[in-house]
């Protein structure tokens, strides 16, 4: 729409797209407001679309997602984690942010400890897992709404959003009521009911890439949240599957500016999963942070050998810290910033 668009004028687009058969999803800038038509292209009549009052110009989009993409929203999107009882953190754009804690929730104390060494460390949103997706059925499988409630009294009483991942359909609306954010691990990535059902909260969605998909295909299951009307998604690259067996997966640094280019999104780097081995996680990080990643998450433990998940790959607390004094020196040269951690409670 012009700059100077009326709401009446606003309204009748809508109208216009609704009556075509397509669904509009409006995207009020600070100069502008864009109306996207969500559909069949063939069904919409552009020209006519075209001649309404207050439209500037109709931009057919041609990539396959379109609400994800860099032609639908050309500015940075930044996405707000938290609120209500802790305060928000945003990610994208100019604003980076890092999410550290526990691979999983193993009890209270260690995740107690654990938040307190990350936030201390200049972590601003806390994870770990309640539910934890295993290739074994016989490994521990997570503690479930007890470590979502643990996660909770924690963050809210070090002022950190937490952030944790759903697993399945059914968790959603449970999971919803504990989290600031919900993680949809790589193992999931294109489970399309998940995808929409998280869409269609309101909660911000960290969406790991697949373990073999390309970025298209990444940004297509972005596309499923974002058609719900849930504009809170952050990308999330952890690694791929590649000949390479060295290490646990190729962390795939070209994605990240692809993606930045391709898309709007915010993304973060979690070189935790695709390092497998602590040895190599900061290097991951400042290399996913270089390439125009908006921060990282990472699984940091104080004792790593004492954990029942991912322990080679945590990240000793000193270590975590250090990293991010990096991390920050990067975000500086890079015109980004990460927020400072909460004041300690
Ligand atoms: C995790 O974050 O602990 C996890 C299981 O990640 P991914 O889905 O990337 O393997
Ligand atoms: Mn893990």
């Amino acid at each position: 729409m012009n700059p100077n668009a009326e709401k009446a004028s606003i309204d009748r687009v809508v109208a216009e797209v609704e009556r075509m058969g397509s669904r509009a999803h409006i995207s009020a800038g600070k100069f502008r407001t864009v109306i996207g038509a969500i559909g069949e292209e063939g069904q919409l009549d552009q020209n006519h679309l075209a001649s309404l009052d207050g439209v500037e110009k109709v931009v057919p989009i041609m990539k396959p997602y379109k609400l994800a993409s860099r032609e639908f929203h050309e500015d940075d999107s930044v996405v707000e984690i938290g609120g209500g009882s802790v305060p928000k953190v945003k990610v994208g754009g100019p604003h980076a942010a890092c999410i550290a804690g526990p691979c999983a929730v193993e009890n209270e104390e260690m995740l107690n400890r654990i938040a307190r060494h990350v936030r201390d460390g200049g972590a601003s949103i806390l994870r770990g897992g309640a539910f934890k997706p295993r290739t074994s059925p016989y490994s521990f499988q997570g503690h479930g709404e007890t470590a979502l409630k643990w996660m909770r009294a924690c963050g809210d009483e070090l002022g950190m959003p937490i952030c944790t991942e759903v697993m399945d359909t059914r968790q959603v609306e449970l999971i919803e009521r504990y989290t600031d954010a919900f993680q949809i691990g790589a193992r999931n990535m294109q489970n399309f009911d998940l995808l929409r059902e998280v869409g269609k909260t309101r909660k911000p969605v960290l969406l790991k890439r697949g373990l073999a998909a390309t970025v298209k295909d990444w940004l297509l299951s972005a596309e499923y949240v974002l058609s719900q009307g849930n504009q809170g998604v952050i990308l999330c690259e952890r690694g791929i599957k590649t000949f390479e067996d060295s290490i646990r997966y190729t962390l795939d640094v070209t994605s990240i500016p692809v993606a930045n280019q391709w898309s709007h999104l915010p993304i973060i780097v979690d070189p935790s999963h695709a390092a497998g081995k602590r040895d190599y996680v900061c290097s991951l990080a400042l290399a996913g942070m270089a390439a125009g990643a908006h921060g990282i998450i990472v699984e940091v433990h104080y004792c790593p050998a004492e954990a029942q998940c991912d322990g080679p790959q945590a990240l000793l607390p000193e270590v975590f810290k250090e990293l991010m004094n990096q991390l920050r020196q990067i975000g500086a040269i890079l015109k980004k910033e990460f927020a400072d951690a909460a004041v300690p409670a």
